[in-house]
């Protein structure tokens, strides 16, 4: 049985006040332990006002993104070692955003992944497909493409330690949401893959959901064999309906 994972993503949004706010409330609802695992991905300065409020919580934390490279002449990026220095769990790595305005291909995504599992954090992979790319019966091949490319590059033993966040990008932020069917189907196909490769470590890696999941959808999706939590976006920042989301993973 995989432990259901609900993953926030604040993308650039949050100032130290806000943070503040909105952890307490985290903490104050779950306490020290959930039913699930609960993480928030944060830009990376506010890291450490999360180590500081979450340390020995039930709430983990970790970055959006993080350098291919291990240090050196990178200005602006973020590597590994530093996540890693602020008690980071977890990094969302090839969220669309990136692949689509920071041009990063599967190559990129796959050796960040690489970085990332090196310095012992989980990397959140995430794979989904354009609308017109799903129009064009595409969905299957972009996905595969996109998780073959990360599997590429890994030894059997790293499959146990990824997470796969399956997000259709016409799904994100735009209230549009994959049917519970929908996004089983890929999940399925996503497991498949991982399968193929190792069945044994397959049936434990934790495939989430993300795109405009809600409150009000998030326990028909949760319910699904394949979808092992969510990754969520705008729901993320208020309280009230992370923690929903959160509930809806024990009520099946
Ligand atoms: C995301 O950015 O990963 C995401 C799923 O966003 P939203 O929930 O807002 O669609």
């Amino acid at each position: 049985m995989r432990r259901k994972l609900v993953a926030g993503n604040w993308k650039m949004n949050g100032n130290l006040a806000a943070n503040s706010a909105l952890l307490n409330e985290l903490v104050a609802a779950v306490g020290h332990g959930a039913s699930c695992d609960i993480a928030v991905c944060v830009p990376a300065p506010y890291l450490a006002q999360c180590q500081q409020q979450l340390v020995n919580t039930a709430v983990t934390w970790g970055g959006q993104d993080l350098s291919a490279h291990e240090a050196g002449a990178y200005t602006g990026e973020v590597a590994a070692t530093m996540l890693a220095d602020f008690g980071s769990h977890y990094v969302v790595v090839g969220h669309s955003e990136r692949r689509a305005m920071h041009a990063e291909s599967n190559a990129l995504v796959a050796q960040k992944t690489l970085r990332a599992l090196r310095c012992g954090l989980t990397p959140i992979i995430c794979v989904g497909e354009t609308l017109a790319e799903r129009e064009g019966g595409q969905t299957t091949a972009v996905v595969g493409e996109q998780l073959e490319a990360v599997l590429a590059v890994l030894e059997s033993a790293d499959l146990t330690r990824l997470v796969v966040a399956y997000e259709p990008v016409w799904a994100i932020g735009t209230g549009k949401t994959a049917t519970p069917d929908m996004a089983q189907e890929v999940h399925a196909t996503l497991r498949g893959l991982l399968a193929a490769r190792d069945p044994v470590a397959a049936a434990g890696t934790r495939i989430l959901y993300g795109g405009s999941m809600k409150p009000d959808n998030a326990r028909e999706l949760m319910a699904m064999p394949d979808i092992d939590g969510g990754l969520i976006g705008g729901a993320a920042l208020k309280s009230v309906d992370f923690l929903a989301i959160i509930a809806a993973t024990s009520i099946q």
